[in-house]
């Protein structure tokens, strides 16, 4: 049975993507795995990949759209936008700020004159790629557009289309627990926290598992640059929460170096992260490898 991992933390530049694509290449070692860029503020898996992305297609959100020879200037529409996206003045015809949309309707049902229809616009892109023997997909919002959720969920439609084509599935969520966390955790079978030996590491490793156990996700932690810093931080907050340290990757100058150079990193601790997930995946008999080079 085709498995989904989360691998998230609540800290950025802790290590989590490095330790996706490490996971993911590992894995994709036996199985057909998809790795899927959740952090569509900022993926940067293709690059730890050394993949060159092919555009699979554009995001589009619906925003409204004015028919200025309909509009009888009552200045109603302005009032019922909750993002300020519209400027309106009585006697005067309304002001649409694109950017701040976020395409609710509310100004479409106000109008009494229906002066206001639909259209669309390109809020991001979803792209493709192949190497070492895993599927990437990877979601990245246009510059300056607010609706990274859109991305996520359009990411999501995808991958459910893809279900039975992979033995694993590992989402690299954005860090933090806003609502794109939430919405690529909530589609996952279990999820690893990863984190670092640091005061914020610590703090930001708490709300995360704060948020898996709202979530009621069977979740562990994986504590990167292990041997620096002060791990007793990280070790308190995993026994507050009663969620092991699965593995502990230390500093070593051949992470950085594979890291420096755009190649994932391998290390015993990534290997032991794959068995253990393929225990508990059940997966007995994978399906046909089809992407291996
Ligand atoms: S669709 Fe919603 S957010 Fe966009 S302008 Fe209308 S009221 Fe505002
Ligand atoms: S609610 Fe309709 S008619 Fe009134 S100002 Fe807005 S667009 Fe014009």
């Amino acid at each position: 049975m085709m498995m989904k991992i989360g691998i998230t933390g609540g800290k950025g530049g802790t290590g989590k993507s490095t330790v996706a694509v490490a996971l993911a290449v590992e894995l994709g070692k036996k199985y057909n795995v998809l790795l899927v860029d959740m952090d569509a503020d900022c993926p940067n898996d293709h690059l730890l990949l050394d993949v060159k992305r092919k555009l699979m297609h554009n995001v589009e959100q619906r925003i409204p759209m004015w028919d200025m020879d309909k509009c009888i200037k009552c200045g109603a529409c302005g009032p019922v936008c909750k993002t300020n996206a519209i400027v309106s003045i009585k006697k005067s015809n309304p002001i649409f700020v694109d950017s701040q949309c976020n395409g609710c309707g509310a100004c479409v049902i106000k109008c009494p004159v229906k002066a206001i229809g639909w259209d669309k616009k390109d809020i991001g892109y979803i792209y493709s790629g192949n190497n070492y023997g895993i599927d990437l997909l990877s979601g990245e919002l246009k510059i300056n557009e607010p609706l990274s959720e859109v991305v996520i969920n359009s990411m999501k439609k995808i991958v459910e289309g893809k279900n039975e084509d992979y033995d694993f599935i590992i989402y690299d969520t954005a860090a933090g627990t806003h609502c794109d966390v939430i919405s690529a955790l909530e589609d996952c079978d279990l999820a690893f926290a990863v984190t670092e030996p640091t005061p914020l590491g610590a703090h930001d490793l708490g709300l995360i598992l704060q948020l898996l156990k709202i979530l009621n996700k069977e979740s562990s932690i994986v504590l990167n640059m292990a041997d620096i810093g002060d791990k007793r931080l990280v070790e308190d907050i995993a026994k507050d929460y009663q969620v092991e340290i699965v593995a502990r990757i230390p500093y070593s100058k051949e992470i950085i170096e594979d890291y420096s150079r755009g190649v994932p990193i391998r290390e015993k601790n990534i290997s032991y992260l794959a068995d253990m997930v393929s225990k508990k995946s059940d997966v007995t008999e994978h399906k046909p490898l089809q992407n291996k080079k």
